[in-house]
């Protein structure tokens, strides 16, 4: 028994909070302090397996629990990585040149996360119902409790933001209408990060930093860069980061991105992550009813009734023919 704390005394569990190139940096239990950390070489074996799949950055990710060991400089090594919880992906973007095999089909934003942000804006650039389902639905696959932001509201007429706050609002979602510029429905949004690992993901130039500015002021993050992009418009590799808040809230702020793709949904399953269509999804005729022309379907049966919203189908119809494109392995 003595044996055994005094051993647990020599585990150091840590948060990833970001990657650079081959290292990781990882909050650490004490002091929330960053130590620089490198994979132990027992991965290496492991990696070379999946080397085709993965870039090095997919075999650890942002928000990992894992136990490493200090050096005496200071460093650390990762010698565990523990079970995820859950993980948000996308489909990773086609990098140009890039041989076959070395290309990634899939790419983690972050794991562990409590809750996810879904940042759009009423203008500049426009609300975009069918960019936000693509979201959504990454989301929703990933099993993560989700929300949204529709930021900007002095931007745009009342009357046009609130029907789209209703039409998610009826499906499920909890939906904040907010203006980072007069500070509009801020503190009601900021009440729901405490004590929980947030993740902030949209369109760039939505207002996702100047949000997390008014949230957190000590973060500073930069207000209207086009930050994952070169100014020959070539994509960097700009990833996920976690930041630590205090109270033991975590802020994970995302890239900004032009578009996504979720990432290995088979057209069967497609449908569940259109929650609102659950529940006459169960109805349908055949098991394997894909919702696009089959007789006997209780969703298209629903839409024509005017209970799921013909724009969220039409939604569904676009991502249905997008998916499964990515399912060759
Ligand atoms: P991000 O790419 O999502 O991080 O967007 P930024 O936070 O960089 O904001 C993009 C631009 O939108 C900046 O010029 C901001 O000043 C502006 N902006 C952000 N929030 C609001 C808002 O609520 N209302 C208005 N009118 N402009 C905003
Ligand atoms: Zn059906």
């Amino acid at each position: 028994m003595v044996l055994f704390f005094y051993l647990k005394e020599f585990v150091i569990q840590g948060i990833i909070s970001r990657s650079e190139s081959k290292d990781y940096y990882v909050f650490s239990e004490k002091d929330h302090s960053l130590i620089r950390c490198s994979l132990k070489g027992k991965f290496k074996k492991d990696f070379n397996l999946k080397k085709d799949k993965l870039f090095n950055r997919d075999f650890a990710s942002v928000g990992d629990l894992v136990l490493y060991d200090l050096n005496d400089d200071g460093t650390g090594v990762i010698y565990e990585i523990l079970p995820r919880k859950n993980f948000l992906s996308r489909k990773a973007i086609k990098t140009r040149g890039a041989s076959f095999r070395g290309e990634r089909l899939e790419q983690i934003i972050a794991s562990n996360i409590d809750n996810v942000f879904i940042v759009t804006s009423t203008l500049e650039p426009d609300f975009n119902n069918k960019t936000l389902d693509r979201f959504l639905v990454a989301c929703e696959s990933a099993h993560i409790k989700t929300n949204i932001i529709i930021n900007k509201t002095d931007l745009a007429e009342e009357l046009s933001v609130k029907a789209w706050a209703e039409l998610y609002k009826k499906i499920g979602y909890r939906v904040f209408l907010t203006s980072a510029l007069d500070s509009t429905g801020v503190n009601d949004l900021f009440k729901y990060l405490k004590g929980k690992k947030n993740l902030f993901w949209g369109q760039s130039g939505v207002g996702k930093s100047t949000l997390l500015n008014l949230f957190y002021p000590d973060l500073n993050l930069k207000v209207g860069e086009i930050s994952n992009y070169t100014s020959k418009g070539t994509h960097t590799t700009v990833t996920s980061v976690m930041i630590f808040v205090g109270d033991e809230t975590y802020i994970i702020d995302t890239p900004g991105v032009r578009e996504i793709d979720p990432f290995g949904i088979r057209k069967e399953d497609l449908g569940h992550y259109f929650i609102e269509f659950e529940n006459y999804m169960r109805e349908c005729k055949f098991n394997t009813c894909t919702h696009h022309h089959e007789p006997g379907c209780k969703v298209i049966n629903a839409v024509e009734k005017g209970d799921i919203s013909e724009e969220r189908y039409d939604s569904y119809l676009r991502i249905l023919e997008t998916v499964e494109k990515d399912m060759n392995f």
